[in-house]
């Protein structure tokens, strides 16, 4: 496989996305691995000051305007009132929002409030992610999660009343001990609320987590034939209840898929700030330092202490835009794909192929697409397409 094109022709006209990462949170769930502590004020304003640093530093690297900007976590929400306008100051500061589709921010039932939400709406924020994980008081005592059924409730009908364009809820499925009435129990209760979209993400057990010593322990165990069978019971219950899956993990009712993880998925160009967030740029890739420390230091000196920098080849991008794009329904066209990195695909038929076969797939002239099988196996079938020989 040889092309003339590199990465940077390929993403000549992609949509840039804007992730922020806050790295802080009121303590840690049993299940989490991303990047965050327990903040105090101190350490709040370090991160204002370097975060504004390293957003002046980045905007140096392109002239392009945003498309999307995300703010994730950690918990945002943590932030105060004054933290969060200070935070959406500093986007509105460095980056042009003149063509922004959309602006999520991530949010925690126990810690957002009414003016929080009216500050992140005055800044120009279109949609907000609350991280629910699950309407059971049990499993929420069980996953380590601070929130109550209530403080949800609660929390929901403040972001309904501030008017935002769109909301999603984070559920979890396949917590260890739930079945499928548990499972249809949480999906009726989070529909009942009636969100534009929903993302369910099934458990996984990360090592330096409390859920991975338990399951060490022996206190767990992993089924895959029961997380399928709960995978299935959920696409089908949400297909039903009008919410179309777009990738093995979103569903959303018509016109409210989420454009910054499309964009994503579609390998665009996005620029991420904060410890341990990570960029696709310029035919580059990097990720921020992860410590808090070091990241800072790093800001400071303008020399950013980047782990994972890479040079993007035309091949990467390729294995990549066909692996994340199998994950979506739309699939892949092997059309628009050859076109956009000028690589003859040749190679990579034989697997395509053989997923047809064994019936995990289905050709629609050029698009090749997973059918439902084929999803419950998305995972190995990355792994089998990042082996194809480039
Ligand atoms: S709120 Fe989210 S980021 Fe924070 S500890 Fe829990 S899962 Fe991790």
């Amino acid at each position: 496989m040889t092309s003339k094109q590199t990465p940077v022709d390929c993403f000549s006209s992609s949509p840039l996305g804007l992730y922020v990462h806050v790295p802080f949170c009121a303590t840690t769930c049993d299940f989490c691995a991303f990047v965050q502590s327990k903040p105090n004020r101190k350490q709040i304003n370090r991160y204002l000051s370097a975060l504004k640093s390293e957003a002046r530093h980045c905007k140096t690297l392109t002239k392009k305007t945003v498309h999307t900007v995300f703010w994730g976590g950690g918990t945002p929400s943590i932030l105060l009132p004054d933290d969060l306008r200070t935070l959406g100051g500093i986007v509105h500061e460095y980056w042009d929002l003149g063509d922004c589709q959309e602006w999520t921010v991530e949010v925690a039932p126990a810690s957002v409030t009414p003016s929080k939400l009216k500050g992140l709406k005055s800044l120009g924020v279109t949609r907000i992610s609350m991280g629910v994980q699950s309407f059971d008081p049990a499993t929420l005592e069980e996953m380590g999660r601070l929130h109550s059924v209530n403080q949800i409730h609660r929390a929901y009908d403040w972001i309904q009343s501030e008017g935002f364009e769109q909301v999603n809820l984070d559920l979890i499925i396949a917590f260890p001990g739930q079945n499928e009435d548990h499972l249809l129990k949480d999906l009726e209760h989070a529909l009942a609320l009636k969100p534009d979209h929903l993302s369910t993400y099934c458990l996984t057990f990360e090592e330096d987590t409390q859920l991975y010593a338990k399951l060490q322990k022996g206190e767990y165990k992993i089924d895959p034939e029961k997380e399928a069978d709960l995978y299935t019971s959920v696409w089908n219950y949400l297909e039903k209840q009008g919410y179309s899956q777009y990738e093995v993990s979103n569903f959303a009712k018509p016109g409210c898929q989420s454009i910054h993880n499309l964009n994503t998925w579609k390998m665009h160009e996005w620029i991420g700030l904060g410890p341990s967030a990570s960029s696709q740029f310029g035919g580059k890739r990097w990720t921020q330092n992860p410590d808090f420390e070091k990241w800072e230091q790093g800001i400071a000196k303008a020399q950013p202490t980047c782990i994972d920098e890479s040079t993007l080849t035309i091949e990467d991008l390729a294995n990549d835009i066909l692996i994340f794009g199998l994950r979506t329904i739309e699939g892949v066209s092997l059309k628009d794909l050859g076109q956009r990195t000028g690589m003859d695909l040749g190679a990579y038929l034989p697997v395509l192929n053989q997923l047809v076969e064994e019936e995990l797939a289905d050709w629609h002239g050029d698009t090749i697409r997973l059918n439902l099988n084929g999803r419950l196996k998305a995972d190995a079938i990355g792994v089998e397409i990042l082996s194809v020989e480039a």
